[in-house]
């Protein structure tokens, strides 16, 4: 990948640990990508209706208020165009079929490493997508 792969997408980044936030903040600032963050689910759904700019959504699903479930159903119900990626601890056969009901388009599973996640965003920006 080459920087400044994701200039001028917009993405919203929802993660409540500090540090991960941080951490994603720092992979996707190399690719020109205007970043947003949010710290919790409620906050998110907030963001997402005020920016219907935002190209990409990277959900963590445990977050405090409201969880990424609810969350990225509700941002589903007015954003049909947005992609969601679910970030979660650890996959279960449950939990994907969980993920797709719940309106996301992919998910990465923690920990985060640099270069699968721009790739994964790569290619859900892809306009034939
Ligand atoms: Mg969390």
């Amino acid at each position: 990948m080459t920087p400044e792969t994701l200039k001028g997408k917009k993405i919203l980044i929802v993660e409540d640990d500090l540090s991960s936030r941080l951490y994603i903040n720092k992979i996707l600032e190399k690719t020109g990508a205007v970043l947003l963050n949010a710290g919790d689910g409620r906050e998110a759904v907030g963001i997402a209706a005020s920016d219907p700019g935002i190209d990409l959504i990277l959900m963590d699903i445990q977050l405090p208020v409201m969880d990424g479930y609810t969350a990225a159903a509700k941002i589903r119900e007015s954003a049909h165009d947005i992609r969601i990626i679910a970030q979660t601890a650890y996959s279960l056969s449950g939990d994907m079929e969980e993920l797709i009901a719940s309106g996301f388009d992919d998910y990465i599973i923690k920990p985060i490493f640099s270069g699968q996640l721009i790739e994964k965003i790569f290619q859900l920006l892809q306009p034939d997508k």
